[in-house]
């Protein structure tokens, strides 16, 4: 069995305890070697022992007792495109799935968009779950950003690796959840260009730290 089968089991139960997903929807996974590790389909992560953590190689082909996630080729698709990419969190988050099924981009409302890489969270075209059709859907809304809301499903986010993958799933539903409010008293001012690419800079530093000679935004 792979080391990171308990790590993984580990952060779907957090994904869980968070509240992100209920019974068996959302799966998570951690890239392992040339393949990935990822959680079965239909169970819930209380239900799960490590040993029921499925392998996936880079040609498709899945190792283990149990059906890897219906979503496998969408963790795939998002491992072969984007090497930067340690771990992916799928989940049905109650905020980002409200949104998800109005089919609304988060727009540069707050400054915590461009934690996941851009001015907005893209919401991806809508797909039947488990298809390649909903991976290419998804790969699309992902471009140059970590994160991404799916139509009338849910939240996707993308981390360097497991331990940071489900922080940023839990940050990604506070942002939906805060626009959620933020609109309920009316449409927000958003962010121009210049504010949110100062936001962008200050990310490229944050939680590091920052060489003396580094250009600090105006
Ligand atoms: P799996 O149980 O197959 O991972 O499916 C859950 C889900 O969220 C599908 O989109
Ligand atoms: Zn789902």
């Amino acid at each position: 069995m792979s080391p990171l089968a308990a790590p993984l089991l580990e952060a779907a139960r957090g994904m869980s305890a968070a509240r992100l997903s209920v019974g068996t929807a959302g799966n998570v996974s951690v890239r392992d070697g040339s393949g990935f590790l990822v959680t079965p389909s239909g169970m819930a992560p209380a239900r799960c022992e490590a040993a029921d953590m499925t392998h996936v190689a880079a040609d498709g082909s899945a190792r283990g007792r149990r059906a890897p996630s219906s979503e496998w080729r969408l963790h795939h698709d998002i491992y072969a495109a984007r090497p930067e990419v340690g771990a992916i969190l799928h989940a049905h988050a109650p905020f980002a799935t409200a949104l998800a099924c109005q089919r609304m981009d988060v727009p540069a409302f707050h400054y915590m968009v461009a934690r996941f890489g851009g001015d907005s969270v893209r919401c991806g075209a809508y797909a039947t779950f488990g298809t390649q059709a909903l991976s290419d859907a998804t790969v699309a809304a992902l471009a140059d950003r970590s994160a991404a809301l799916m139509a009338n499903h849910g939240m996707i986010v993308l981390a360097p690796d497991l331990a940071s993958v489900l922080d940023r799933a839990i940050e990604l539903e506070a942002l939906c959840e805060h626009y959620w409010r933020a609109r309920s008293l009316g449409e927000p001012p958003l962010l121009d260009a210049a504010q949110m690419a100062d936001a962008l800079d200050q990310f490229r530093w944050y939680g590091r730290p920052r060489p003396l000679d580094s250009d600090t935004p105006t």
